[in-house]
């Protein structure tokens, strides 16, 4: 359908919560595009460039900022992430949907953006559950980072109490999956 855009999507959630997976089965389920986004940090063993990331070099990033390559950008842990701009607008023109996993500083900033965006944040199901995931995810991980993670989780949920509209709780994978792909095709 010409002149019909897509629905643009924004899912954040803490880290450990589940959300890669579920929105690599959304995006599939729901024929979306999902965005890739841009980073400075390094690839981790099982990531691959272009798929997980872009990974490029913070002069590369900086370069991109200039030239309002990203839709949005933030430093998480000391390192950029950013949302290129031209694929994401592409995809939308198109009609597709777009997901977006990215932070909830960038999420606000695609809200600025894009008012009509829907902001899906995902729940773990309570905060023990939370702990035992992230430490699940991280051996070897150090205490002060730890703690650094669940604050941060902490303060996430916080704002997207307020400023999202759906709080999605990842307690069995199959049906958050089904709710996320419900509110991408409403
Ligand atoms: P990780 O390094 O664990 O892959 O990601 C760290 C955090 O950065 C996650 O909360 C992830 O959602 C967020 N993130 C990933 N890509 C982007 C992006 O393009 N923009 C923003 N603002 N955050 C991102």
């Amino acid at each position: 359908m010409a002149g019909r855009k897509g629905k643009l999507a924004v899912i954040s959630g803490p880290s450990g919560v589940g959300k890669s997976t579920l929105c690599r089965e959304a995006v599939v389920r729901a024929n979306a595009f999902l965005s890739v986004s841009c980073t400075t940090r390094k690839p981790g063993n099982a990531e691959t460039n272009g798929k997980d990331y872009w990974f490029i070099t913070p002069e590369e990033f900086e370069k991109r900022i200039a030239e309002h390559g990203f839709i949005e950008y933030a430093n998480v842990y000391g390192h950029y992430y950013g949302t290129p701009r031209q694929p994401v607008e592409d995809a939308l023109t198109a009609g597709r949907a777009v997901i977006l996993e990215i932070d909830v500083q960038g999420g606000l900033q695609v809200k600025q953006q894009y008012p009509e965006a829907l902001m899906i944040f995902i729940m773990p199901p309570s905060p023990e559950e939370l702990l035992r995931r992230l430490e699940g995810r991280r051996r070897g991980e150090d205490d002060a980072s730890k703690k650094r993670r669940l604050d941060a989780a902490q303060r996430e949920i916080e704002i997207a109490r307020q400023r999202y509209d759906h709080l999605v709780v990842n307690d069995r994978l199959e049906r958050a999956i089904d709710e996320v792909v419900q509110l991408i095709q409403l």
